[in-house]
């Protein structure tokens, strides 16, 4: 008789002790009785015969994980503060029974071989510094042609017979780009992504274990397809928020990523446009010179905080041409900040140098870090403006606004609430390529993935309500914004820009130089010790009685202020103070280093607390 330490897969339970008279590998994936049902569970490990009665081991499938796999689950789970099971389940098992067939691999790379793209020098410059590097950051502007490298890297994988991994964020995934990589890599290449069938996954897995399909394409989850002999991943829009996640494990993909690189000795390739300063500061840098469309922009600053005259004339007028415009909004968070219509400034905290938030209820302005709170102003204590503003727009009341002043035009609304699918973004997207619509007028997801090559006019709205975010990374934030947006629109032909803000002068230093904001904004961040100069983690407390989560609050903080090498930012109620019929709770701490922040936190450790390393949002 042999017995089994085993874990339920998707769990956050303690291990459970079964036996069974076969001998099972490590990591193979087992059926196993729990009260009157049967779980899937993972074995861990082997051991002698236990004091306590055992139940049997149901059935064992023929899905195993490989070692790398759970040597990778077991760092996330300590780095990210999750179990090893929730870990584990990130990764998808091989099938043992299968064998590679060789054939149809050969005849597959018969079918496309000798197409590549042909590089341009300073492409092909980049590609071989890349060819040298075990990883490292690819900087190019949009259009500057990192997909031609980033296929040639692939192709010469196949050459050395070795997989890739190809991630972008999950807007990114249209239509389009898969048609690209089909040219190169025919059958060979696959998609994946969370909204594809279970039907479907099953057969590109196949293929995977079979070596038909040697490139997965996808979003953060495509990370975990087991494919063997992996030779390189490659994480586009290295900057993209999407890639952590926002539920246990709270992995960062890009993160991630470059640990499995290590591990499995594969190259990992970041790239972005808008770099993020934690890359541009840790990795290589390879630049991709200037873009190889060059075309003429003018930028427009105006102020205001609405869709105001200036900027209702100048879409007029570009739909009587007969042109097409894009329109971006911020995405409207939780909170309100106020901020001055005249200089654009937000009121900071003047220990966190962040934005503070706007509690009308308590008439009071608060610190989401530290949780300083201070009374309403009145005026700009930059200015001495008065009075400062807080209202935002959302898309459905700004087209109302357009629509009402321009008879006529159709307005193609683009955000999370218009595109739920696949499907509706392509519709939207043929709509707007083909004429139908001559504005589109969206969020965020305006700056991800297309390239909106046409449009002559984009105007760029509420970037000042960015700048002033409670969040160390806002300026960041804006700067990106509005790079990916005026960088992805009006290549082909001249195009305006125009950009709504009071702080026109922070924004027109850096327009012709990302990398010179990245320079200032690092030295920003080392100065007010902020990541990538230190460590970061949120902890969250929810509990559906309120006094029971201030106390486990207090009993935390107790316990942390026990540990040297850490600071305690602040603690108190979340910003969101309430979700779920729970009371929230949060405490944010900080670190020069993350070795003592984790020791601190793997002492507190508990169930009743949630811990976000690195994180990126801290509602
Ligand atoms: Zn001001
Ligand atoms: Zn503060």
């Amino acid at each position: 008789m042999k017995y089994y330490k085993t874990l339920l897969l998707k769990s956050a339970a303690p291990d459970l002790t079964y036996f069974s008279q076969e001998q099972i590998a490590i990591g193979t994936v087992v059926s196993v009785p729990l009260k009157s049902t049967v779980k899937d569970a993972i074995v861990i490990s082997e051991i002698e015969k236990p004091e306590f009665e055992t139940a049997e081991i149901i059935s064992i499938s023929n899905k195993k994980y490989y070692t790398k796999q759970m040597e990778i689950a077991k760092f996330i789970s300590e780095y990210y503060f999750s179990s090893f099971s929730e870990a584990i389940s990130l990764f998808l098992p091989y099938h043992k029974n299968t064998t590679h067939d060789n054939t149809s691999n050969n005849k597959n790379r018969e079918q496309s071989e000798g197409i590549s793209p042909t590089l341009s020098t300073i492409q092909q410059d980049a590609y071989e510094q890349l060819l040298k590097k075990d990883r490292a950051l690819l900087f190019g502007v949009t259009g500057s042609g990192k997909t031609e490298i980033f296929i040639s890297l692939m192709i010469k994988m196949m050459e050395e017979k070795k997989t890739s991994i190809f991630l972008m964020p999950e807007i990114s995934l249209t239509p389009q780009m898969e048609k690209r990589l089909k040219v190169y890599f025919g059958d060979r290449v696959a998609m994946w992504h969370s909204k594809l069938t279970k039907k479907k996954k099953a057969s590109i897995l196949e293929d995977v274990e079979k070596g038909k399909i040697q490139i997965i394409a996808g979003a953060r989850s495509a990370l975990f397809v087991p494919l063997s002999n992996l030779g390189l991943i490659i994480v586009d829009e290295e900057h993209d928020d999407s890639y952590k996640a926002m539920t246990r494990p709270r992995y960062h993909a890009r993160d991630v990523a470059v640990l499995m690189g290590q591990k499995l000795g594969a190259k990992v390739v970041l790239a972005s446009a808008t770099p993020s300063m934690t890359s541009y500061h840790k990795y290589d840098v390879v630049k991709l010179g200037k873009p190889y469309v060059e075309v003429k922009k003018k930028y427009h600053f105006i102020t205001g905080n609405s869709i105001n005259r200036p900027i209702l004339n100048m879409l007029h007028k570009n739909f009587i041409d007969k042109e097409q415009s894009l329109l971006f909004l911020p995405t409207r968070g939780n909170f309100k900040y106020l901020y001055c219509e005249s200089c654009g400034k937000t009121h900071l905290c003047p220990y966190c140098s962040v934005g503070m938030a706007l509690h009308r209820k308590y008439r009071h302005l608060k610190c989401h870090y530290c949780n300083y709170t201070e009374a309403i102003r009145d005026t700009c204590v930059e200015c001495g403006h008065t009075p400062l503003k807080s209202e935002r727009m959302g898309t459905v009341e700004a087209i109302e606004v357009i629509n009402s002043a321009i008879e006529g035009i159709q307005v193609e609304q683009f955000d999370k609430d218009s595109i739920t699918t696949a499907k509706k973004l392509k519709e939207a997207l043929g709509r707007f390529e083909s004429g139908e619509s001559n504005l589109l007028l969206g969020t965020q997801m305006l700056s991800k993935g297309h390239d909106y090559s046409g449009i002559t006019l984009s105007v760029i709205m509420g970037l000042d309500y960015i700048l002033g975010l409670a969040d160390y990374r806002a300026r960041e934030r804006a700067m990106s914004l509005l790079f990916q947006i005026a960088g992805r629109s009006g290549r082909a032909k001249e195009a305006n820009v125009i950009v709504q803000t009071g702080d026109a002068e922070f924004f027109k230093s850096y327009l012709s130089d990302y990398e010179l904001f990245i320079q200032d904004e690092l030295a920003f961040l080392d100065l007010a010790n902020y990541p990538p100069f230190a460590s970061l983690a949120h902890i969250l407390i929810a509990h559906k009685d309120e006094s029971k989560a201030g106390k486990i609050t207090l009993d935390t903080v107790t316990k942390l202020k026990a540990f040297k090498d850490i600071e305690i930012v602040g603690h108190g109620k979340a910003p969101v103070e309430r979700i779920a019929n729970k009371f929230r709770f949060n405490i944010l701490l900080r670190s020069k280093n993350r070795v003592p922040l984790l020791k601190a936190l793997h002492a507190v450790d508990c169930r009743e607390i949630e811990i976000d390393m690195d994180p990126i949002e801290f509602s």
